[in-house]
């Protein structure tokens, strides 16, 4: 996770590291503490599990990866590219080519089905759908199929699913299209232990065969021997 390996050796269109993040401190209310983030890469295809205490800055660091909230400083390069030296909009088309988000409060569109849930992202992202080795409604089947949400949920609004089911939905979107980066915030929250083993396998599975990077935040530390590498935060603040 450390090293730095960009090669540009191997024939794909991506450099070796899927994040590169450096010097990184936000804070929320300018002039107010500081949040500082560990120094940390991970190499495209490998697993980091995130964990620290609540309150520790998680969920703002994976904002911070999203390309959602700048930094006050430091870098941060996502599969090569320096996400904050791309205007807005062009950030916005990065992630949702190349990142899966899952939410620690899942964000789904509450006026669309589960199922328009899912291909969402296929449809904001040629490349996500280009990625798709079926239709892309095909692709959203499997993926709620293999994440046990029943057929006669799949035209129902989400707001209409159950929490749990809703953080699977959650998980599909960000699964669907094989981003190049799968950045999860306690995806496994609201999940029984079948559930979670489900989701586990599953995105640990499509991550291998994609050579997906995965950023998996979670308090669970029975799940962190399934990750190649753990990170803590401490809440320190500079
Ligand atoms: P974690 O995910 O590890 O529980 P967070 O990233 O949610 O931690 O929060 C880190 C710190 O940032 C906390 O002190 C929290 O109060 C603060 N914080 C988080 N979100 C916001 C927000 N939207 N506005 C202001 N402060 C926030
Ligand atoms: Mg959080």
């Amino acid at each position: 996770m450390t090293s730095k390996t960009d090669s540009g050796s191997n024939s794909s269109p991506f450099p070796e590291t899927a994040i590169e993040a450096h010097g990184l401190g936000f804070s929320w209310h300018p002039g107010q503490e500081t949040l500082s983030f560990p120094d940390f890469t991970l190499n495209r295809g490998e697993h980091l599990f995130l964990h620290g205490p609540s309150g520790s800055g998680k969920s703002t660091l994976l904002s911070l990866l999203a390309g959602m909230l700048r930094p006050g400083n430091g870098t941060i390069r996502v599969l090569g590219t320096d996400l904050y030296q791309l205007g807005a909009g062009a950030r916005d088309q990065f992630r949702a080519d190349h990142m899966g988000v899952i939410f620690q409060q899942f964000n789904l569109v509450p006026y669309l089905t589960t199922l328009a849930n899912v291909t969402l992202p296929c449809h904001l992202s040629a490349l996500r759908r280009d990625n798709a080795e079926l239709t892309v409604a095909d692709e959203a089947a499997g993926l709620l199929r293999a994440l046990a949400i029943p057929e006669d949920h799949w035209q129902r609004k989400v707001t209409k699913l159950s929490i749990g089911q809703q953080q699977r939905i959650a998980a599909a979107r960000a699964l669907i299209g094989a981003p190049g980066l799968i950045l999860a915030d306690e995806p496994t929250s609201a999940l029984d232990t079948d559930n979670r083993d489900r989701f586990l396998e599953l995105l640990l599975s499509l991550a291998h065969r994609h050579k997906t990077s995965v950023l998996f935040v979670s308090h669970d530390r029975s799940l962190a021997s399934h990750f190649h590498h753990q990170l803590e935060l401490r809440g320190s603040r500079g």
